[in-house]
């Protein structure tokens, strides 16, 4: 994707799909109507009240279809941060009774880790599943740490930093029948793979309205039939009691054209986007000395390419690409106001200074084949140029 920067005479090369996306225009044509003439509450009673509802039971039926759920299952939540709230924190609180441990992933979102401390600071104990060199997780390592006392286990479907893909089919059969709920973060990888509550025998799933190029502000969390929470936005006792506060209509009706857009584009999608990767990965593979690929060769998300290069500090890197008009991330934004290395890398077993040597270029649905082009020129360039300031990197490799 191109914009037009007005102080530039290049247009900018957007590669930061992770941490943002475009709202597909298609969608924006389907809100529209809901911000002017169709703008009533759907709790109210009159006609228009009831037109609102109607749509936004529509767009319930349509996100639940693409997941594989019933409608009634699908509550909205302002993102994907308050899903996993009311996933983590709402089963926690409710099933306190049944036991207080929980189970995560090393892999996961900063939002699943400051719920596990929060959790652990009022009385919970959480373990944490450590990940292989590739970043996955074993589910042998997740049998090991069901207790009798375990209440719920919670594994990101892939990750958002490096790309890596979850066994989530396998964890799921694992959980069967022994009273445990299971969520999944599916956020990184709700518009790359298909989804299925049932094949993966989910019970808890956190979406984003914007992975599948719908507005912002909106998230969903699937809820099994049957499993209890404790809501955590209490008022007027909306979408089933869960979640409190007047549903974002036009926003609902956004993410479930997004969703249905999804459906027919997928596939021929994600094979597009992995041939542009490949091309990413191999190319900055053959051109730049002493660089390699984080994350898993194969099990990785088809528009994730995630390098460190020695001897490079990873800001440096992405601020020398910005100077070239590249879009570009060290790892997750939502963790990058923290001067910590990634947790996810440390977990994979890299040292700090491996770890901060990190690049996160994403892909998305209006990267071009120029776009990659234009990062296999000033990724190379701009490592060179970083390599050359660095009196330590010369010590170590004669130019
Ligand atoms: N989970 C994952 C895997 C994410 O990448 C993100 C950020 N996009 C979130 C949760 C939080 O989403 P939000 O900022 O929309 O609440």
């Amino acid at each position: 994707m191109k914009t037009e920067h007005p102080a530039r005479d290049r247009p900018l090369v957007y590669l930061d799909y992770q941490a943002a996306k475009p709202v597909d225009p298609r969608v924006v044509e389907a809100m529209l109507p809901y911000f002017t003439e169709r703008f009533a509450n759907p709790a109210s009673l009159h006609t228009m009240g009831d037109e609102a509802a109607e749509a936004m039971e529509s767009a319930r039926r349509t996100i639940a279809a693409f997941i594989n759920a019933r409608p009634e299952e699908i509550i909205f939540t302002s993102g994907a941060t308050e899903s996993n709230n009311l996933a983590l924190v709402g089963y926690a609180l409710r099933n306190r009774r049944k036991g207080n441990h929980i189970v995560i992933s090393e892999m996961e979102h900063i939002s699943i880790h400051n719920l596990a401390k929060y959790l652990e600071k009022n009385g919970f104990e959480v373990s944490r599943i450590p990940l292989d060199l590739y970043g996955r997780v074993d589910p042998a390592k997740v049998r090991a740490r069901i207790r009798d006392d375990t209440i719920l286990v919670s594994v990101g479907m892939a990750s958002n930093e490096i790309g890596t893909l979850q066994p989530i089919r396998e964890i799921g059969e694992l959980l069967q029948g022994k009273g445990i709920a299971f969520h999944t973060d599916a956020v990184a990888a709700e518009g790359l793979l298909p989804l299925d509550v049932e094949r993966d025998h989910l019970d808890l799933m956190s979406l984003s309205s914007n992975d599948i190029y719908g507005p912002r502000g909106l998230g969903v969390l699937y809820v099994r039939k049957g499993i209890p929470l404790t809501p955590l936005m209490i008022g007027g006792g909306q979408e089933n009691g869960l979640r409190s506060g007047s549903e974002n209509v036009a926003a609902i009706v956004g993410m479930s054209r997004a969703a249905e857009i999804m459906r027919e584009e997928r596939e021929q999608e994600v094979a597009r986007l992995r041939t542009l990767r490949d091309r990413l990965i191999e190319g900055v593979l053959a051109t730049v000395p002493k660089s390699f690929l984080n994350g898993h060769p194969s099990a990785r998300l088809a528009n994730n390419a995630h390098f460190r290069f020695t001897g490079i500090e990873g800001e440096s890197l992405v601020l020398l690409l910005r100077d070239e008009g590249i879009q570009a991330a060290t790892g997750s934004a939502c963790s990058s106001k923290t001067l910590e290395p990634s947790h996810t890398l440390i977990a994979c077993g890299l040292l700090h200074e491996e770890a901060h040597g990190s690049l996160e270029l994403t892909l998305g649905r209006f990267t071009r084949p120029e776009d990659i082009e234009a990062a296999l020129e000033a990724v190379p360039r701009a490592v060179r140029r970083l390599r050359q300031l660095s009196p330590l990197y010369k010590e170590e490799v004669p130019s």
